[in-house]
């Protein structure tokens, strides 16, 4: 049976959110005028890899953008699962499948270390995306996706992240 984490998060997720990122970054985000998951106004539109997650405001270096959610998933179920490009694996036994379309962080694409305006960062079991650079209103927010899912996902087709130099060897598409 699959616990759906936007059920989890619905009562008082916010408050618990905000304390992990008061932690993080010393600072309480005003996020009442957000949905759910949002800690920053963001936009889903066309980018250089399809569909992209962008800043619908300035972004500061360190500041958390959105969380990672999706189904939980154990470890057998998520190794039934070895197509999805959408598992983040947080522990050995705790997958989260962020496929559904309702974890708007599915659409931040992979860019290579160069490129990449962000990062995930796993506290107390759930993903967030943090920006690693500051990032003005309307550009694509980008984290890199590491290692194994680069040779799996992206290796055999070529990276379309705009950095000159790939990470992990990967060749650009272009
Ligand atoms: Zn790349």
């Amino acid at each position: 049976m699959l616990t759906k984490q936007s059920k989890i998060l619905k009562s008082g997720s916010k408050k618990i959110a905000n304390k992990i990122i008061k932690k993080i970054t010393g600072v309480s985000p005003n996020t009442k005028h957000l949905p759910d998951h949002h800690f920053k106004v963001l936009k889903v539109k066309r980018g250089v890899a399809g569909l992209g997650l962008f800043a619908g405001e300035n972004i500061k270096k360190g500041e958390i953008i959105i969380e990672y959610i999706g189904n939980i998933l154990n470890k057998e179920e998520a190794d039934k699962k070895t197509t999805s490009q959408y598992l983040f694996e947080v522990t050995r036994n705790k997958t989260i499948d962020g496929t559904p379309r309702w974890n708007v962080a599915r659409y931040c694409n992979h860019a290579c270390e160069e490129a990449a305006n962000a990062e995930s960062e796993i506290k107390k079991g759930r993903v967030f995306i943090k920006a690693i650079k500051n990032i003005k209103e309307g550009e694509e927010i980008c984290y890199d996706y590491g290692e194994e899912f680069v040779k799996e996902h992206i290796g055999h087709h070529g990276c379309r992240c705009v950095a000159k130099n790939h990470s992990y060897g990967a060749l650009s598409s272009k």
